[in-house]
């Protein structure tokens, strides 16, 4: 096979050769100059020694996503077939598929398939592209998806913001496979879920949140009788079902900015026959509402915070931080004395590190003490690689509040 040859800056391949899948525009000594937006190409080091093979953007700051360090290996259907094949027996292995049926199958660098997001909903699969190599190669991973896995209908949402750090444009939903119903109903942890494959949030539904859920539920039981739960940013609920499930007594106020989400929600609090009158939805902006729960002194047994991230790139990191600090500082306000707090950032370029500290300067700004009972990263389907801490996006603290 031969490719365009891409030369790496003397020194900088060595996070390449410990597993590292990106090469920065900066890291490029010489660009072959017919390479385009998406080609398939070589890299090599100052002394032509090959390095890795993968994909090439000019116009985005990962010049290079490596796709194999075997320089003997094609990157074809067969070569897709496989990456899947070894996604999906991690999933096997690792979650009970017989309580839950929907969770990430493929999670891009994660599963070493760079740029390609696969959500599995019941027999159906939710695709996403984010990169130009991946837009090139999307005909022979598709077919490997429909060999691999014979689903009853995959349906491409190439409308992540997430494309835009790579040039490209974002398209409207559309199916490519299979006549799935418009809502597809899911389970996780034996709970029942709405899904809108075609135009819910992201790929429709968030399983990285699962492993808290399920903790969460566990708490619940042991809730006081009339605990209330704020549940900020709630989306379909999720929270909400898997802890009222557990204590029908518990009783949720659940906020999102989303009419739709909060449709959604009472949809998925209702399939799981729970009753409505302990629950509340409201629509509103969930600073707004934090806000005036303080200025009532309305405090909650627990408060979960789970917002949208706040930084995707890292220009937006300082105002990222404020927004966390602010409405951390907020939620806290909002739980009572002895209280819990679940905290969740899923912004990848802030650290868990930087997460903590911004917890803990908002509750010292208030007088309160926190101490932290559970850390979380993304769930075991979200698998995070070591050689590239970037793959690790979310965070999720459990706090008492003093
Ligand atoms: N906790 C959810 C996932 C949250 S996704 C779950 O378990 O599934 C983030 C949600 O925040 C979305 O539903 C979005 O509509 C909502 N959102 C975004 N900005 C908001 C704001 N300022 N106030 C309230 N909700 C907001």
């Amino acid at each position: 096979m031969s490719l365009h040859k891409i030369s790496i800056k003397k020194g900088r391949e060595w996070q390449l050769l410990r597993g590292h899948p990106w090469l920065f525009s900066g890291g490029i000594s010489q660009t072959a100059s017919k390479a385009t937006a998406g080609a398939l190409v070589d890299l090599v080091d100052i002394n032509g020694k090959f390095v890795g093979r993968g994909y090439y953007n000019p116009n985005c700051d990962i010049a290079v996503r490596i796709l194999t360090v075997d320089s003997e290996q094609s990157i074809d259907i067969d070569f897709f077939v496989e990456r899947i094949k070894a996604a999906a027996e991690l999933r096997q292995r690792t979650l009970d598929t017989n309580s839950t049926n929907v969770y990430r199958l493929i999670n891009a660098e994660g599963d070493f398939l760079p740029g390609y997001i696969v959500d599995y909903y019941a027999g159906n699969l939710v695709v996403q592209s984010h990169t130009a190599g991946g837009d090139c190669l999307l005909p022979d991973f598709l077919t490997a998806l429909e060999s691999v896995l014979k689903p009853q209908a995959i349906i491409l949402r190439n409308d992540a913001t997430a494309r835009k750090r790579e040039g490209l444009t974002l398209e409207q939903a559309r199916i490519v496979s299979g006549a799935p119903s418009r809502e597809v109903s899911v389970r996780e942890n034996n709970l029942l879920y709405s899904v809108d494959l075609m135009y819910g949030q992201k790929t429709g539904f968030f399983s990285d949140q699962r492993d808290k859920r399920k903790l969460l539920g566990d708490y619940a039981s042991r809730l006081p009788e009339g605990a209330v739960v704020a549940n900020c940013f709630c989306y379909s609920g999720g929270f909400s079902v898997a802890m009222s499930a557990q204590n029908s007594n518990i009783r949720t106020v659940n906020v999102d900015e989303s009419q739709k989400a909060l449709a959604l929600a009472e949809r998925n609090l209702k399939a799981n026959n729970m009753e409505m009158h302990n629950h509340e939805m409201v629509c509103a902006d969930a600073f707004k509402w934090l806000e005036s729960q303080r200025d009532q002194n309305n405090t909650f047994d627990l408060v979960i915070l789970d917002p949208p991230a706040f930084a995707k790139a890292k220009k937006e990191r300082e105002g990222a931080l404020k927004g966390y600090s602010r409405l951390n500082q907020l939620g806290i306000q909002c739980v009572k004395s002895g209280g819990l707090l679940l905290t969740c950032s899923c912004s990848g370029t802030i650290s868990l590190e930087e997460f903590r500290e911004t917890l803990h300067e908002a509750a010292a700004r208030h007088g309160r003490n926190l101490q932290l009972l559970e850390v979380f990263q993304n769930g075991c389907d979200h698998p995070v690689l070591l050689s590239a801490p970037e793959t690790a996006y979310l965070k999720v603290l459990l706090c008492r509040v003093q």
